[in-house]
């Protein structure tokens, strides 16, 4: 898609620092990292918004979350704990429109997210 900086980074076209990529997904750490470890999981395929995901994107979505899981077991946080937040919509604070899954861990997390 063009105008969309995570597809650009899927196409190389901006550069990433990779923590793990395969056929479907690519994951890179957050150019703006709010936690110690701040990753974000994100589909090769370009998809705005869970709102505008589809049926068939299901296994996908699935796949993602557990690249996040695996993620955060290879960075040491799954007997501390990790946060992965999905913000769809202007009101949750979505700012880049291609879906994406943030990976948050090694601090303590507040509750709600403000
Ligand atoms: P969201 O606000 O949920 O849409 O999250 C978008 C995230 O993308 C933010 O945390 C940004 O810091 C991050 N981001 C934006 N541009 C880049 C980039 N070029 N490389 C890595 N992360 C980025």
């Amino acid at each position: 898609m063009e105008d969309c900086i995570f597809c650009k980074i899927v196409n190389k076209e901006l550069p990433s620092n990779n923590v793990y990529e395969d056929d479907k997904c690519l994951a890179f750490h957050d150019i703006s990292p709010q936690a110690p470890t701040h990753i974000l999981v994100i589909p090769k395929k370009h998809i705005r918004s869970l709102v505008e995901s589809e049926g068939s994107d299901t296994e996908l979505l699935g796949h993602l979350t557990q690249v996040a899981r695996d993620i955060a077991e290879e960075k040491g946080l799954e007997k501390k704990g990790f946060r992965l937040v999905l913000n769809s919509g202007l009101q949750a604070g979505q700012s880049v429109w291609h879906i994406h899954f943030h990976l948050l861990g090694g601090r303590k997390m507040s509750w709600p997210p403000g």
